[in-house]
């Protein structure tokens, strides 16, 4: 079976989430090669790739690739590309990775496919627009199919693959050195996951009401292990910070669970968190637009249900 490229997401040399969803994804339709760009490699990392079902591990850990802004990742691929052939190359759908998508398929005349929501024979990519009302199957036509996946879109099984490794040197243009990444700020990380990789996420709106009250919504997010999100409509009010918007303007997220209190559900919402898996709502308006959407509804003061429920989830832990 043909290679899947499947670049690798990693921090401090940890192997994130979303990368065990791709290589599971690309089991399914070839044989997944992991690309590891940027120092930090260890056998642990390797063994982790081999672990969901790596074939191949290729490693470019020079400090170069990560020195300058994306560039040099793409230029890694496109390289990947011409030596290996491979059938398609999967990347995660972060900020990053959709900017690395576009510049590979402009360097090798290939089809790019961003936001795929699920991955099928023939590389026919899900997506899910319009607030969640369309779906579209699309399939690159030309070149090497390049798909930006959203994260959650998969889950990860493990299924042990060769893990071979192979050193790739990369030569990178004057143009991918344009950009140099002269400092780096590590943000302060609370306890909670971050927002587009969390399986669950707990988002809260203008119901929630102030921003001492949202202690009420990082109060169940906590007792599940989960995120929390925000609606513009909270942001916009000083309640939560711009970085936990979800939405349009916002994050995209994709969890297992998306949990909604005091939202209404505005299209610019949904354009954020309509691919959860599964949508509950707590609004006390039954003719919420967001019950249109969601797969379990509570109507009544997020006040009374929230807490209620954080209580039941507690105690059953
Ligand atoms: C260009 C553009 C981009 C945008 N981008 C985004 C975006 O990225 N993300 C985003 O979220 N919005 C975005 N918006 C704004 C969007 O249109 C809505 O205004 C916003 O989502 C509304 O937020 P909300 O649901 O919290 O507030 P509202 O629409 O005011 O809804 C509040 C809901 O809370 C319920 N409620 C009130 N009190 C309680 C209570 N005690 N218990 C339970 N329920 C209660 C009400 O019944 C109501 O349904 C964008 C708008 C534009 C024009």
């Amino acid at each position: 079976m043909s290679e899947i490229l499947v670049l690798v997401e990693h921090v401090d040399g940890e192997v994130k989430k979303v990368t065990l969803e791709l290589l599971t994804l690309a089991r399914s339709l070839g044989t997944p090669a992991a690309v590891w760009a940027g120092p930090g490699h260890s056998a642990a990392a390797s063994a982790k790739l081999a672990e969901y079902g790596a074939d191949k591990i290729y490693v470019a850990d020079s400090a170069d690739i990560v020195d300058y802004v994306v560039a040099p990742k793409a230029e890694l691929l496109a390289q990947l590309v011409s030596s290996a052939s491979p059938a398609a190359v999967l990347v995660a759908a972060t900020a990053e990775g959709k900017e690395i998508a576009g510049r590979l398929a402009v360097k090798t005349d290939s089809g790019v496919i961003t936001d795929a929501v699920g991955l099928g024979e023939g590389f026919i990519a899900d997506q899910s627009i319009f607030g969640g009302g369309v779906n579209v199957h699309s399939r690159v036509t030309k070149g090497t199919p390049i798909v930006a996946v959203r994260p959650n879109s998969t889950a990860p099984v493990a299924s042990a693959g060769a893990g071979t490794e192979e050193q790739v040197s990369v030569s990178l243009s004057d143009a991918a050195r344009a950009a140099k990444i002269v400092d780096r700020v590590k943000q302060e990380k609370g306890a909670r996951p971050e927002l587009t990789e969390a399986a669950i996420v707990v988002s809260g709106g203008r119901g929630v009401g102030s921003a001492e009250n949202f202690s009420v919504i990082e109060g169940l997010a906590d007792s599940l292990g989960a995120a929390v999100g925000a609606s513009r409509a909270a942001t916009d009010a000083g309640w939560y910070p711009h970085q936990f918007q979800v939405g349009q303007t916002g994050k995209t997220v994709s969890p297992q669970l998306y949990i909604a209190a005091g939202i209404s559900g505005a299209i610019q919402h949904r354009a954020g968190m309509q691919t959860a898996k599964t949508i509950v709502a707590v609004n006390k308006d039954p003719e919420a637009p967001i019950f249109e959407l969601a797969d379990y509804g509570v109507v009544g003061d997020l006040h009374q249900v929230v807490p209620q429920l954080t209580d039941e989830v507690t105690k059953r832990k």
